[in-house]
């Protein structure tokens, strides 16, 4: 099978996804038993696709579709073969339009950014992002808006502004539907290990930092729940960080703090004193069912009393996450939780919307057809209209967005915060407009080549011990990475 084939087949498993379209080979109860695609490019400029389906032999269904005069051939005529075979099927099957119709991968607001380089306007994105690519008026209205606001942002960063990520990837108990490679926090000598292993990965890194003389314009400290290292251990690894990594030139330093059963009122005055600006504090939901259905052993009071001794403290900026579509969750539940997360007045609200990835519980107790009651798309869409709409009354606007396979409702994953709020790390990695340095577990390090205009990333091991034991590999990658990018060219060569 040549890569064209290969291209189709990917697009086509894309849309049988969107429309939750099984193909079973054993199945005698199947609807079809042959389906044939056959595309057809009948002139390059403008590109001109048309598209037939056959269904077993006999129906066949057909749509065509234009190229626009500023696309690259090849992605016009994928484009326009996605286009045909999603009208198509809605027309032949009288699926429900999908929110973001054709427009897949991770960073939907990329498109949008290099429209607005062409010199597109806002109105003309949006109705671009309608035609070319079915998405709704309601996505292409967050996207397009958001794009914009993110220019003021994306322009304070130059070649050798970077952010630093720190993972810490302990939890105190796994949530139901984590995906994220963390451990349930090991014992005091296994956590020292880690604590030695980390100091020799920052070291490292601040070396290339000075090597390159970048400018560390966001500090990130994620996981797992970087709080719930012991506060001993907490305490150790802000001051190495920030020994490493702070200077008047930071914009933004971030903890994320997850879970109140990781806080603890030394933790609270440690980021304090280490000048912590934003702290991530995530209920996932104020419902204390669903809090234990998910694994989570702390209460919505909890949350309450954690943000307001963190707001207390003076920390400038504190976030709060949430999910929808969350099991057993209907729209008025989280209704009840927007309520109970605003009357905090969070300065930044990120609203993911549950994806059902492989190494969770969840999927696993799905995929061993333990019930799990989940909502359906509908219900987890009625659930992001009810947010969104809580969101906006409270004045907040999304200023960055992402999406992941398997996801609830088609959704995505967005952040949206009053003015003013914005976080710059989250815009700067979404973007992927910066460098960014990862350490410590399953980090991952993304380096923006500006000679030759694309990211390369190098990936810290997911697995504990792997971490542990090849640190020095994994700083050889990074340090590697670096060179390509930043390094004198043809340095290294002698004749
Ligand atoms: S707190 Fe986050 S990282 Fe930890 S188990 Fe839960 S979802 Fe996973």
């Amino acid at each position: 099978m040549n890569s064209e084939h290969q291209v189709i087949k990917k697009i086509v498993k894309e849309l049988f996804s969107l429309f939750h379209i099984e193909v079973d080979e054993e199945a005698e109860t199947a609807d079809f038993h042959r389906w044939d695609i056959r595309n057809e490019q009948t002139s390059r400029a403008p590109v001109h696709v048309a598209t037939a389906l056959v269904l077993d032999g006999a129906e066949r269904l057909f749509h065509e579709g234009e190229g626009m005069p500023d696309e690259r051939e090849s992605a016009a005529v994928h484009r326009l073969i996605k286009l045909n075979l999603y009208h198509i099927l809605r027309e032949r099957f009288g699926f429900p339009s999908a929110p973001w119709g054709i427009l897949h991968g991770v960073r939907p607001t990329k498109i949008v950014h290099r429209w607005i380089r062409e010199g597109f306007g806002e109105d003309a994105i949006i109705s671009r992002l309608q035609s070319d690519y079915a998405c709704s008026l309601e996505k292409a209205s967050i996207i397009t808006p958001m794009a914009f606001r993110q220019i003021p942002f994306l322009k304070a960063s130059g070649e050798r502004t970077i952010s630093v990520y720190v993972g810490i990837p302990f939890c105190l108990t796994r949530c139901l539907y984590c995906s994220f490679p963390s451990h349930i926090l090991p014992k005091e000598g296994k956590i020292r290990e880690f604590m030695d292993v980390l100091a020799k990965d920052i070291a490292a890194a601040r070396q290339d930092i000075d090597r390159y003389g970048f400018e560390v314009q966001n500090i990130y400290i994620g996981g797992g729940t970087p709080t719930s290292l012991p506060d001993n251990f907490f305490a150790e690894m802000m001051k190495m960080v920030y020994n490493a990594f702070y200077s008047a030139d930071v914009v933004e330093f971030t903890v994320e703090a997850g879970r109140p059963d990781s806080m603890s009122p030394g933790k609270i005055a440690c980021m304090k004193a280490h000048h912590v600006t934003r702290v991530s504090v995530n209920p996932q939901t104020m419902q204390e069912r669903t809090l234990r259905r998910i694994g989570r052993r702390h209460t919505p009071e909890a949350v309450v009393t954690m943000f307001q001794d963190l707001r207390s403290a003076g920390i400038p900026q504190i976030n709060m996450d949430l999910i929808l579509g969350l099991p057993g969750e209907t729209a008025d539940d989280v209704e009840d939780t927007m309520q109970k997360v605003l009357a905090l007045q969070p300065d930044d609200i990120t609203l993911h919307a549950l994806a059902l990835k492989r190494g969770s519980n969840l999927k696993l107790k799905l995929d061993e057809k333990e019930p799990v009651e989940l909502p359906g798309d509908e219900e987890t869409r009625r659930m992001s209209a009810v947010a969104m709409k809580y969101i906006r009354e409270a004045g907040m606007q999304p200023y960055y967005l992402y999406r992941q396979g398997y996801m609830s409702g088609h959704l995505e994953n967005v952040g949206c915060c009053r003015e003013g709020a914005e976080g710059m790390y989250n815009i700067q990695m979404m973007e992927e407009h910066q460098t960014i340095l990862g350490m410590g577990g399953a980090a991952t390090t993304k380096v923006v080549d500006f000679r030759e205009k694309r990211m390369k990333s190098s990936f810290h091991a997911k697995d504990l011990v792997t971490y542990l034991r090849d640190i020095d590999v994994y700083i050889e990658k990074r340090t590697r990475l670096l060179e390509e990018a930043y390094g004198e060219q043809g340095e290294g060569f002698s004749c």
